[in-house]
């Protein structure tokens, strides 16, 4: 004791007695705070520090099934890598929500405010061209799709390359393509269409895809474009067309609305209207491409 003492004065901490209160009052502090804070990895009871997204299984490139608010509890009843699998109590809800968005301790993945297409080669189809008027509207504006799938290609390739994608064009002027010429590699493929029926009332958006490779880009994108909810979803659906059949990337084809339906037609042939379809393609391209 003595030679702590002298050590004390020494370094002139003569108050010893008082220091060593302080000190276990600060672990006792310290103890409390975490205490408060402490997170049981293995408790079935989980809640939501941000808003956030359920979705259909345990990564951003699956649909949403709904968004869910910031302090919503569940019930844990899975765990696949950061993702958990949860249920909310009255059964009503269940999917999966990434771990960082819960009272768990879980980072974030490091790349998930990254940019996912960065060094992504996306090849877009524009629809028709040349000869090939594709779909006509039977108003007075007499729109014809080959136009506006060419705008809408443009202005998605700029998007794209803003978030570091090389974007390939099967056409970038009004001339014929023949459907085996509309056959590039990329990383993804994204074939843009207008349908059109006899019937005005039909309305809406589809995402089309042909091979197993391709559905969960087509779910993604369809997930994608409900949320910004402009033209009616008609989701996600295999139909067996050639740009489809003939590549074995991940390829859709969108229908973008109906151009025979007026309200539709309108949306089409508004630039703010296509500017807002085309950054839910990028979202969904984004969470496609975030894993
Ligand atoms: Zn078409």
């Amino acid at each position: 004791m003595k030679k702590i003492n002298t050590w004390l004065e020494k370094n002139k901490l003569k108050n010893f007695p008082a220091l060593i209160v302080i000190v276990t009052f600060v672990v006792f502090i310290i103890m409390i705070i975490s205490f408060l804070n402490h997170n049981d990895e293995d408790s079935s009871s989980i809640y939501v520090i941000e808003d956030a997204e359920l979705r259909t299984g345990p990564s951003s490139a699956y649909p949403v099934i709904s968004n869910i608010d910031k302090g919503q509890n569940f019930q844990k009843i899975g765990k696949t890598g950061k993702w958990l699998e949860v249920e909310s109590a009255n059964k009503k809800e269940k999917g999966w929500v990434a771990g960082w968005h819960t009272n768990l301790d879980i980072e974030a993945d490091a790349n998930h405010n990254a940019k996912p297409l960065k060094g992504k080669t996306i090849v877009l189809d524009p629809g028709h061209g040349g000869s090939d008027q594709g779909a006509s509207s039977n108003t007075n504006k007499k729109s014809i799709e080959k136009v506006y799938t060419l705008k809408t290609a443009k202005e998605l390739k700029s998007l794209l390359e803003k978030e570091g994608a090389t974007v390939n064009m099967t056409r970038e002027t009004d001339k014929y393509v023949s459907l085996d010429e509309r056959n590039i590699k990329g990383d993804a493929y994204i074939s843009i269409h207008n349908d059109s029926l006899k019937s005005s009332k039909a309305n809406g958006s589809t995402v089309y895809w042909f091979k197993d490779n391709q559905k969960a880009l087509a779910e993604t994108l369809s997930a994608s474009l409900q949320k910004r909810a402009l033209l009616t979803n008609k989701g996600a659906r295999q139909e067996n067309f050639q740009v489809l059949r003939q590549t074995d990337i991940p390829a859709v084809l969108l229908e973008l609305g109906y151009i025979s339906n007026p309200t539709d037609e309108d949306m089409i042939t508004d630039q703010l209207h296509r500017h807002i379809l085309e950054k839910a393609v990028v979202d969904g391209l984004r969470a496609y491409f975030s894993e």
